[in-house]
């Protein structure tokens, strides 16, 4: 009997995938093997903003390079032109390298590409990448999690408002590692809700702009004092809320010393 042509044989009959892809924080040596390996397999490869360009060392010569950067308020490339041009590569037979910061599936919307390229029936992989939330910390020298301080950390958005909009008063009061994307911007009224809902102004803060990048910028305060230190940062920012963050800099600082005994 004979197999009956499917869906499923007629997109393994070709080489045509999209590959998601974390490229990691914004070190462009923060990018996994695997991620540098299948991008040197890729014919066509969409970049968002926040990946380092320093990662397209790995991606052939003959790669078509494209765009599609979109930070929060600026002009982006619409989500679903995203898709569906990758859907038409795919289809096409081409290789699809999709680079996004940190990964693919935290506040990436690597999720969403995923399931619109499940239902064009296109194959599809994902690449973890290095997220922000742990390597920003990480780079200042904040373990996220630490014995003692913190059981846990949560990985929470300050960008939604609305319906949408996270239970700051109950996060104030499941005593973890709070690490907030995107918060720059509303960190005034995150600040204000926190402390409404029961944790301390005291509460050690930091705030990281640019993380792992020789540019970076960080500040360590408190929660209280996160609004006014919060002035002259912008995006990327990471906002680390915890008792964790009282060991900002104490990685350098025992470096320094180690360095001058
Ligand atoms: N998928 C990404 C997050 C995308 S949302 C990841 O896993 O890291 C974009 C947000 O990530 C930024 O607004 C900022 O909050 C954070 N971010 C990304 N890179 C950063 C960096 N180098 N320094 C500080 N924050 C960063």
């Amino acid at each position: 009997m004979r197999n009956k042509p499917n869906h499923e044989s007629r997109i393994t009959n070709h080489r045509g995938k999209v590959w998601l892809i974390g490229a990691g924080p914004g070190d462009p040596e923060l990018l996994t093997l695997k991620a540098a390996r299948v991008l040197g397999e890729a014919d066509v490869v969409l970049v968002d903003d926040l990946v380092h360009r320093g990662v397209l060392a790995h991606a052939q010569p003959r790669a078509r390079v494209i765009e599609v950067g979109k930070r929060g308020g600026c002009k982006s490339t619409p989500q679903g032109f995203i898709e569906k041009l990758m859907v038409r590569c795919a289809r096409r037979g081409a290789v699809v390298a999709r680079l996004k910061g940190g990964d693919p599936f935290v506040f990436g919307r690597g999720g969403e590409e995923l399931l619109a390229l499940r239902a064009a029936g296109v194959a599809v992989e994902v690449v973890s990448g290095i997220t922000a939330g742990i390597a920003v910390p990480a780079a200042l020298g904040i373990p996220v999690t630490h014995r003692g301080l913190a059981r846990g950390a949560i990985f929470v958005t300050g960008h939604a408002a609305g319906d949408d909009e996270p239970d700051w008063e109950q996060l104030a009061r499941c005593g973890l590692t709070l690490v907030i994307y995107m918060g720059i911007a509303r960190i005034a009224s995150i600040s204000a809700c926190l402390q409404a809902g029961g944790l301390s102004g005291n509460t050690p803060a930091a705030l990281i702009q640019n993380g792992t990048l020789p540019e970076a910028r960080s500040a360590v305060t408190t929660l209280a004092e996160l609004p006014a230190a919060a002035r002259d940062f912008g995006s990327p920012g990471i906002v680390v809320i915890g008792e964790v963050a009282r060991l900002a800099g104490l990685a350098r600082e025992a470096l320094r010393l180690a360095h001058a005994a």
